[in-house]
C-alpha cells in the first residue's frame, strides 16, 4: 500500500490511540466514500451507530433545523426537544411515571452517571460492591474503566475505582458473587458487543433481576450498543420480560450525533439530588432533537419490523459460507463466528473489496448496519462477504479448522 498524505497527517496531528483504516469524505445511505473516490458498503454503521445509514433526509434536516433555532444553552434551562425526549425514553423503555432520564453526550458519561447512581444507592444501604461481568465493556473513562475487566485496558491506569468484582458469565458464579451480601449494584450488557457479540446463558439476566431484588442491589443494564432498536426492540431487555432499575443508551438513539442518556425505573429514579451531578452539554437542544427526529422515524416507519426480518435475513445468508461456524447476537447486531481464528484478516480483505465490517474478537466478525438495509444492500454485503472469506480461505489452504 502506498502511503497516503492523510496517513503522514494521521500519525502526526492525532493523538497515537489506533490506526484509521481509511480518509472517509462522505456517505449517502448504507454506502461512504474515501478520499480517492473509493464507495464502501459500511455495515459496521460507525460501530453501531449510523441507525439510519449516512446523510439520512430526516437526520440532516434534524441537525440543520434545530442548529438554526437553538443549539446549546447550558443545564441551568430546560428546553422543548429536551423535555420531548425525555418523556419519549421514558415511554419507550416503559418505566411509567416513576421514571426519570439524565440525558449525556456519550455512552461512557452515560455510564459514568449509572456508576454514581451505583454509589448513591450503596451509600443508603451500606453495601458498596459493584459487579460487573467477565468480557464487559462498559467505557474508557477511569469508572468506566473500572467495570470494563480487560488488562490492556486497566493496567496502564491501575489503581482503579476500588470495590469492583468480575463474575464469570455463569448463573452459579452470579448467585456467588451475591452471597457476599455487600453489592450496591451489579452492571450488564444484555449482549456483549465489543467482546464479539457475546450472548449471556439463558436465564441469566432474569435470575439477575432476582439477585439485584433479594439484595436491595440496582439492575443496571448497559444498552449503550443494544438499546435504540438495534436488536429489534427499543431494548434488550424488553425480550427478556423483565425491568432493570437502570439501563442506559447512546449509540445509535441519535443516528450519529453525540448522545447519551441513564434512564431509571422505580426508586432509582430519586437517588440523585441538585448538585450530585450535571453535564455542560448533555441534553443539549440540538442533540436532543436529533434523537427525537431519529427514535420518531424509526417508531412512523416501523423500523424495527425491518430490523428484525432484515436480521434474519443476514444470518441466514452467510450460514454455510466458508470459514463460517454460525452466528449469533439479535436484530441487526450479529456476531458471525469463525472456525478459525482469521477475523482480522477477513475484515482486512472485505476492506479492500470495499465492505466496512469489524472483528472484535480473534475469531468473530462483527456487523451493526443501518435500520435502514434492503435487499440490494443485503445482496451487496452477501457477495462482497463471501468473497473475503474465499480470499481468506484460499491463502490458508493448508489450515485445519479449529
Ligand atoms: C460503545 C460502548 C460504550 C462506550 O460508549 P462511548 O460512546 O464510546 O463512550 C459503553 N458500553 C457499551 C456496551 C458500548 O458498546
Amino acid at each position: 500500500m502506498t502511503t497516503a498524505p492523510w496517513t503522514e497527517a494521521t500519525s502526526r496531528d492525532l493523538m497515537n490511540v489506533g490506526g484509521r483504516l481509511a480518509n472517509l469524505v462522505r456517505g449517502e445511505g448504507s454506502h461512504v466514500w474515501d478520499d480517492e473516490g473509493r464507495r464502501y458498503l459500511d455495515f459496521l454503521g460507525g460501530i453501531a451507530v449510523n441507525s439510519l445509514g449516512h446523510a439520512h433526509p430526516v437526520f440532516a434536516e434534524a441537525v440543520s433545523r434545530q442548529a438554526a433555532t437553538l443549539a446549546h444553552v447550558s443545564n441551568y434551562f430546560a428546553t422543548p426537544p429536551q423535555l420531548e425526549l425525555a418523556a419519549r425514553l421514558k415511554r419507550l423503555a416503559g418505566t411509567g411515571e416513576s421514571g426519570r432520564v439524565f440525558l449525556a453526550n456519550s455512552g461512557t458519561e452515560a455510564n459514568e452517571t449509572a456508576l454514581k447512581l451505583a454509589r448513591l444507592h450503596g451509600g443508603r444501604t451500606g453495601r458498596g460492591a459493584i459487579l460487573c461481568l467477565e468480557g464487559a465493556f462498559h467505557g474508557r473513562s477511569t469508572g468506566a474503566l473500572a467495570i470494563t475487566p480487560k488488562a490492556a485496558y486497566q493496567e496502564p491506569f491501575a489503581p482503579l475505582l476500588p470495590g469492583v468484582r468480575t463474575v464469570a458469565r455463569s448463573i452459579a458464579a452470579l448467585e456467588e458473587a451475591f452471597a457476599a451480601g455487600d453489592v450496591a449494584a451489579i452492571f450488564i450488557e444484555p449482549i456483549q458487543g465489543e467482546a464479539g457479540v457475546v450472548e449471556l446463558p439463558e436465564g441469566f439476566l432474569r435470575r439477575a433481576r432476582e439477585l439485584a431484588t433479594e439484595n436491595d442491589a440496582l439492575l443496571i443494564l448497559d444498552e449503550v450498543q443494544t438499546g435504540s432498536g438495534r436488536t429489534g426492540e427499543w431494548f434488550a431487555f424488553q425480550r427478556e420480560g423483565i425491568v432493570p432499575d437502570a439501563v442506559t443508551l447512546a449509540k445509535a438513539v441519535a443516528a450519529g450525533f453525540p448522545a447519551s442518556a441513564l434512564i431509571t425505573f422505580g426508586a432509582a429514579s430519586d437517588l440523585f439530588f441538585p448538585g450530585t451531578h450535571n453535564s455542560t452539554f448533555g441534553g443539549n437542544p440540538l442533540a436532543s432533537a436529533v434523537a427525537n427526529a431519529v427514535l420518531a422515524h424509526i417508531e412512523d416507519t416501523d423500523l424495527l419490523a425491518n430490523v428484525t426480518a432484515r436480521g434474519a435475513e443476514l444470518r441466514a445468508g452467510v450460514e454455510g459460507m466458508r470459514l463460517v461456524a454460525g452466528t449469533r447476537g439479535a436484530g441487526l447486531l450479529i456476531g458471525i463466528e469463525l472456525d478459525r481464528p482469521v477475523a482480522a484478516e477477513i475484515a482486512q480483505e472485505a476492506l479492500t473489496r470495499g465492505l466496512v465490517v469489524n472483528a472484535p474478537a480473534p475469531d468473530v466478525i462483527r456487523i451493526a448496519p443501518a435500520y435502514t438495509i434492503g435487499d440490494d444492500e443485503i445482496a451487496e454485503f452477501l457477495s462482497l462477504f463471501r468473497d473475503a472469506l474465499a480470499a481468506v480461505a484460499d491463502a490458508r489452504p493448508s489450515e485445519v479448522p479449529a
